[in-house]
């Protein structure tokens, strides 16, 4: 997708601090935090969210998840432990329509559901 930010983060035409990369998928840190840790990791082919993603190819789900389990086992996360997050659509808010996986981490997040 020529016009999607997040594939022009993975060329690197736009750029961006990446903490992960494999063949299959980048980590990188989000320009605007919402926690001490919060980066994005993206499959590098493009889909538009999680719906799209599963339905082309479910492999890409687990090499997303098996980089965000390397990562936050490399760094240490998993003692404090961390959230996982991904928007899809309006009433989500999601922004950048190339499937994302929000990982927040560093500090206590507030408790989320009931
Ligand atoms: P969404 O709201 O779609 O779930 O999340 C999009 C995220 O991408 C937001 O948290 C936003 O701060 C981040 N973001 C948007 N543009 C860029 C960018 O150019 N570089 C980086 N590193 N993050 C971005
Ligand atoms: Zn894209």
């Amino acid at each position: 997708m020529s016009d999607c930010i997040f594939c022009k983060i993975v060329k690197g035409e736009i750029p961006s601090t990446k903490i992960f990369e494999n063949e299959t998928v980048i980590g990188f840190k989000d320009l605007r935090p919402q926690a001490k840790i919060h980066q994005l990791f993206i499959h590098k082919s493009h889909t538009k969210d999680i719906n799209d993603l599963a339905k082309n190819d479910p492999k890409e789900l687990s090499d997303v998840f098996n980089a965000i389990r390397t990562y936050t086992m490399n760094e240490g996360l998993e003692k404090g432990g961390f959230r996982v997050v991904t928007n899809l659509g309006p009433n989500a808010g999601q922004t950048v329509f190339h499937t994302h996986f929000h990982v927040l981490a560093g500090e206590p997040l507030g408790h989320f559901g009931s």
